[in-house]
């Protein structure tokens, strides 16, 4: 079964785990090191001969227009990962669409055709922040993933559904969502959808979720990771024991973990595994607005 991988393009002081001590407004002043990490990501796939989706943060994209071609030419699905990185539930809907405009044009002038895909920074489409859907639906995303249907601090809806299905919203617009995948044990959801989950848990747990999901439930894991992720070497960043813990715990494993996987299963990007699905939902959709 054809699993949907996919990469969060972004550098490793831009994750909400330092947002409160490295500002948007320094991001320019601190080493990047997303291209050498992106073009690393792009060479250990090429190895595997997987093709992935890659969710590019806007701020990027504007500063590094070859980097998100040569992913795009490479033969990947380019999706968007917001502009600035903001967790959605501390904004507005009017600031939300201006920023998800802004991130689709910048990303979309670099590769030349249009994107469909969304993933909200950190699965930040929660309960108080479901309106975002709508507003990715009207500004022109078929689908988003990035509801997490786990309890976390940060993000999750713990009852969501697990699997892709497709949300009317306001009854205008459609959009599939397609949440990150989980295990269920014992009435509870547990995250096996790589990034923090996959580095820190040993690497046989990750491997026997995702057969079971391919094999019992018959349904594709939706995996993610991130270019930092195989970075063991980046600077090291001042913030709580939490942060520190999540964002460098087994770093030099990484690389590895991710051979491994991509040894052992199948991957495509999210709009190729989901092809079918997100076909007739558009055509569904068409349907309504002709009746
Ligand atoms: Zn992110």
């Amino acid at each position: 079964m054809l699993n949907a991988l996919s990469v969060d393009v972004e550098d490793y002081y831009q994750v909400s785990a330092f947002e409160s001590v490295v500002r948007l407004e320094d991001w320019g002043v601190r080493e990047s090191r997303v291209e050498r990490n992106t073009h690393r990501v792009l060479d250990l796939l090429d190895e595997f001969h997987v093709k992935a989706t890659f969710f590019v943060l806007g701020w990027v994209a504007e500063k590094n227009h070859a980097l998100i071609q040569v992913i795009s030419r490479r033969g990947h699905e380019i999706a968007s990962h917001g502009y600035s990185h903001r967790l959605i539930y501390n904004q507005t809907p009017d600031d939300f669409r201006q920023e998800t405009r802004r991130a689709k044009r910048v990303v979309e002038d670099a590769i030349g055709h249009q994107i469909i895909g969304y993933r909200a920074a950190s699965y930040s489409i929660t309960q108080e922040s479901l309106w975002s859907l709508d507003i990715l639906a009207e500004e022109g995303f078929q689908y988003d993933s990035s509801i997490f249907p786990i309890r976390h601090d940060r993000y999750g809806i713990p009852h969501h559904q697990r699997f892709f299905h497709i949300l009317n919203g306001n009854g205008q617009q459609a959009i599939a969502e397609i949440p990150l995948s989980t295990v269920r044990i014992a009435g509870f959801n547990f995250p096996m959808a790589g990034g923090g989950y996959f580095r820190l848990l040993p690497y046989a747990i990750t491997d026997l979720a995702m057969r079971y999901l391919n094999q019992q439930e018959r349904e594709p894991a939706v995996f993610y990771f991130h270019p930092w992720e195989i970075d063991p070497d980046q600077p090291r960043i001042e913030a709580s024991w939490l942060s520190h813990f999540r964002h460098y715990t087994n770093l030099g494993r990484m690389e590895w973990k991710l051979r491994k996987l991509l040894s052992r299963f199948s991957f495509a990007p999210i709009r190729e595994v989901y092809a079918s699905s997100l076909n007739s939902s558009v055509a569904a959709v068409l349907k309504s607005d002709a009746a």
